[in-house]
């Protein structure tokens, strides 16, 4: 077998109708890709099998969040602040460059060096724009969300969402009231996602509008045991822990009881992951899921790990699973002022000891006045996580007041109470849906003998199921074909009629899509009753009766061995 490399994959993709780049005649933009026919079957085919697992499987329930949203959402979620890549302009033509990947040549982790290294390495070294020689700008960050206006005028300064995640954060006390008020429970949602990446490169590795999948586990922070995980634990597992970066195999189990992945929910969902990933059709000897090293992961994360597949681009993160902690709702709170907590009841009511603000009244009162009672109250009542920058908001009578820490001290209070009230921990399986997609091409591409492409994809990704091939578009051959087409339509399989050419031809161009299986309709039909279905994976056929057809092209599709078929011939 010949190496597969992603100017090939990209070029079939092309020809046969899966990945176009998008506004091709007008001279495509980097980092923009439209699905074509096949292309947006075999996505949505990818997003059912993730939908069926999560949704039908584990539970989690799914919403459809908007994709444009006020500055204050991405204030809370960082992104504002925090979401951005260095970069570097060219003085002679005005193009721009990620300065990590100008540094690439000079230094073995550019990534990692900040912006004054970054820029003294650029001058040391004498980097020049890579397309003209021009000299380069200062390195300056700049933020990947796309800016825009809700509203027109001046209207409100929006973004669009960098991740789907927050339209799931923000909707965290709807979901809560909908979940009945009970942890765990998670949610899901599939959607566009938006990244003005300074470089896009390496095809649909790296765009500026992409599909995400995520989900988010809302759990209690002191219980994170998953009561299924037990039925997984034997299964194999590909990790690279971050304590030594070599790459093992394991079980769950194992790695779980040695400490290597943080605890039982991850674990679980690295399983979930690991399955998906398979089904869909990334090849199991290509991937591995790799821990975040300490300085990579979040300040917040507890644990981090990413699903990678060996594409020709090299080892590629296709899926992050993170434990987020309290970070996101915590942040939310914060800004919004909303409720996002979750209460557990005791069995018996319990003392407790927390943290709480004291107003100051003798300092209260000459400010608030009148008013200063009901402040001292609210300063009581509220809760402590709300506290920024050493300032707390409050709502007083319906106005909002921002009181300051010279008004209050904090104090530990013991009280008898019936429960809790605690920010759940978020625990996070985000998927990547255009990068698993290219890999189940990378990893299904196959080039044989006389540059004959066979796509080995999965029945569950395959975009078109059955090739349905009358030997002669006549003699009524074409007649029963077309029969046999009607009635696997009308069962929900997705078929591809094609009476035109030599057969041989005919396989040839639905195996270069990947199509699982062929019925071929020939004269025998007529002397007795049968037709043949042939299986792409062997090219192996098998004849069976013509009435029998549809059952068994069900039970193909279900999972049942080709070779079983053949045996009881
Ligand atoms: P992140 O929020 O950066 O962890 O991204 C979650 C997932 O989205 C990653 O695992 C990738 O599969 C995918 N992803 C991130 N950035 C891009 C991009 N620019 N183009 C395509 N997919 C992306």
């Amino acid at each position: 077998m010949k190496e597969v490399n992603s100017g090939d994959v990209l070029s079939l993709c092309k020809r046969r109708g899966f990945i176009y780049p998008s506004y091709e005649i007008y001279g495509g933009i980097a980092g923009l890709y439209d699905y074509g026919p096949l292309g947006t079957q075999m996505k949505t085919n990818i997003m059912d099998l993730w939908r069926s697992i999560y949704a039908l499987e584990e539970g989690f329930v799914e919403i459809d969040s908007d994709i444009v949203g006020p500055e204050m959402v991405f204030k809370a979620s960082g992104h504002a602040e925090n979401f951005q890549d260095l970069m570097v302009t060219c003085k002679l033509c005005g193009e721009g460059f990620r300065a990590d990947h100008l540094a690439k040549d000079f230094h073995p982790n550019p990534g990692a060096l900040s912006k004054k290294e970054l820029g003294e390495l650029i001058v040391r070294e004498n980097i020049k724009c890579p397309l003209c020689k021009g000299d380069l700008s200062e390195v300056e960050e700049f933020n990947l969300m796309f800016k825009t206006k809700i509203g027109p005028g001046s209207g409100r300064i929006g973004y669009l969402r960098p991740e789907t995640a927050q339209g799931i954060f923000v909707n965290y006390p709807n979901l809560y009231r909908y979940m009945r008020e009970t942890l765990p429970f998670g949610a899901i949602q599939i959607g566009r996602a938006y990244r003005n990446e300074i470089s896009p490169r390496q095809g649909v590795i790296r765009l500026r509008e992409f599909n995400q999948m995520e989900a988010e586990l809302f759990v209690d922070p002191v219980d994170k045991r998953w009561p299924r995980f037990s039925a997984v634990r034997d299964n194999k597992v590909r990790l690279v822990p971050n304590t030594d970066e070599v790459e093992i195999e394991t079980t769950f189990g194992e790695a779980l009881d040695k400490g290597i992945i943080a605890h039982e929910t991850i674990a679980y969902f690295l399983w979930v992951t690991q399955r998906f990933l398979t089904k869909a059709g990334v090849d199991p000897k290509r991937m591995r899921f790799r821990q975040h090293l300490k300085t990579e992961m979040a300040h917040y994360a507890c644990d981090c790990w990413d699903a990678e597949a060996l594409l020709s681009y090299g080892w590629t993160e296709i899926v992050g699973i993170a434990d987020r902690g309290a970070w996101d709702l915590t942040r939310h709170m914060q800004y919004s002022q909303a409720d996002l907590t979750a209460f557990k009841r005791f069995d018996q009511p319990q003392e407790v000891e927390r943290k709480a603000f004291k107003p100051k009244y003798g300092l209260l009162g000459p400010e608030f006045k009148a008013r200063s009672a009901k402040v001292g109250k609210a300063l009581e009542a509220a809760d402590i996580s709300l506290l920024k920058d050493g300032k707390v908001e409050l709502d007083v009578d319906g106005e909002k007041l921002s009181i300051s820490d010279k008004y209050f001290d904090i104090v530990d209070v013991k009280e008898k109470v019936n429960g809790v009230k605690f920010v759940p921990h978020v625990i996070e399986p985000s998927h990547g849906l255009d990068r698993i997609l290219y890999t189940c091409l990378e990893h299904a591409y196959t080039l044989g003998e006389e540059n004959y492409v066979t796509l080995n994809l999965t029945v569950d990704a395959a975009p078109i199921k059955v090739g349905v091939l009358p030997l002669m578009g006549k003699d009524d051959l074409d007649k029963k074909g077309m029969e046999i087409d009607r009635t696997l339509r009308e069962r929900g399989i997705a078929t591809y009629f094609d009476d035109s050419g030599s057969i041989g031809r005919r396989y040839a161009r639905l195996d270069e899509v990947g199509t699982p299986y062929c019925v071929t309709i020939d004269y025998e039909v007529f002397e007795n009753g049968t037709v043949t279905i042939r299986d792409r994976r062997t090219t192996k056929q098998v004849r069976v009766p013509e009435s029998e057809v549809v059952h068994v092209i069900e039970q193909l599709l279900h999972g049942r061995p080709f070779e079983e078929l053949i045996a009881k011939v």
